[in-house]
C-alpha cells in the first residue's frame, strides 16, 4: 500500500561560504501493507518526524520515492498533495491541533465543510463519528473543556469523517498519561480491525510499539531493525 524507496533526506545549514550538511535520512526503503499498524522508534533526532512528513507530503525528500499505491506521490507539487492528503491520508498529532474556538462538534464537522456536504449529512456523519470514539455527550464542549485523552478522540474523529485509508500519527499519546494512552491505543487497534485502517505511528512509547503489527527502529536516519510481530 504504502512503497517507500531509497530516500535521502540533506538538509543545509548556514550561510553559503561555511554551510553544512546534515545527513537526516539515510536510504531508507520500506514497504507497509493494508491494514498493518507500523510503529517507527527511535531516539530523539533520528529522522522520524521528518520520514513521516515525507510520507505526508509536507516535505519533498532529497532523493527517493513513496508510493501509495500506484500513485508515485513524490512527483506532486504542494497544491496536487493537499488535494490528494484530503482525501487519502488521515493525521493524528501530539498536541490534536484542535481549533480552539470550535466546539468538538464544530471540529469534527470542520473537513465535511471543506468537503462541501450540507448541513443534514454533515450532522449524521458528525454524530456518528461522536459515539464512535464515544464522546457524544461531549459536542458541545470546547477544547479546554476537555482533558488530553478526549481532545485526542476528538483529533482523531476529525480526521476519521474522511474514511482516510491511512492514518499517519507523530506521537499520538506523547501528551497522555499511561492510562488514557492505554485507551486511545485500544481505539487505534479498533479503528485498524473494524475499519481497516492502516496506521503508521511514531512513538518514543514501548506501549505504543506494543500494538503494532510490524516495528520499525530507525538510528541516525537509518532503518536498523524491522520486526513483523505475529
Ligand atoms: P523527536 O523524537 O525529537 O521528535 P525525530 O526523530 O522526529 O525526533 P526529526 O524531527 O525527524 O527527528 O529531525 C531529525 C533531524 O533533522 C534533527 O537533527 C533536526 O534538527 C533536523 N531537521 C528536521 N527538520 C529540519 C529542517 N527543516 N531544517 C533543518 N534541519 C531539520
Ligand atoms: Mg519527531
Amino acid at each position: 500500500m504504502i512503497e517507500i524507496n531509497n530516500i535521502h533526506q540533506t538538509f543545509i545549514l548556514g550561510k553559503k561560504q561555511n554551510e553544512t550538511h546534515l545527513h537526516v535520512l539515510n536510504d531508507v526503503s520500506l514497504s507497509i501493507k493494508e491494514g498493518e499498524i507500523v510503529a517507527i522508534t527511535g531516539k530523539s533526532g533520528s529522522g522520524k518526524s521528518t520520514l513521516l512528513n515525507i510520507i505526508g507530503g509536507f516535505m519533498k525528500p532529497t532523493s527517493g520515492t513513496v508510493h501509495i499505491g500506484n500513485t508515485n506521490v513524490t512527483t506532486f507539487s504542494e497544491g496536487e498533495f493537499a488535494d490528494y492528503r484530503l482525501q487519502n491520508i488521515g493525521f493524528i498529532f501530539q498536541n490534536f491541533q484542535l481549533i480552539p474556538s470550535m466546539t468538538a462538534f464544530e471540529n469534527i464537522e470542520l473537513p465535511l465543510v471543506l468537503k462541501g456536504l450540507n448541513e443534514k449529512e454533515r450532522k449524521h456523519i458528525t454524530e456518528q463519528t461522536l459515539q464512535k470514539v464515544g464522546l457524544l455527550d461531549y459536542k458541545s464542549h470546547y477544547p479546554s473543556e476537555l482533558s488530553g485523552g478526549q481532545q485526542q478522540r476528538i483529533s482523531i474523529a476529525r480526521t476519521l469523517v474522511m474514511e482516510p485509508p491511512i492514518i499517519l500519527a507523530d506521537e499520538p499519546t506523547g501528551s497522555l498519561d499511561s492510562e488514557t494512552e492505554a485507551d486511545i491505543l485500544y481505539l487505534i487497534k479498533e479503528l485498524n480491525q473494524e475499519l481497516g485502517i492502516t496506521f503508521l505511528i511514531i512513538t518514543h512509547d514501548e506501549e505504543v510499539a506494543r500494538v503494532a503489527t510490524k516495528q520499525i527502529h530507525i538510528h541516525d536516519g537509518r532503518i536498523v531493525k524491522e520486526e513483523t510481530i505475529q
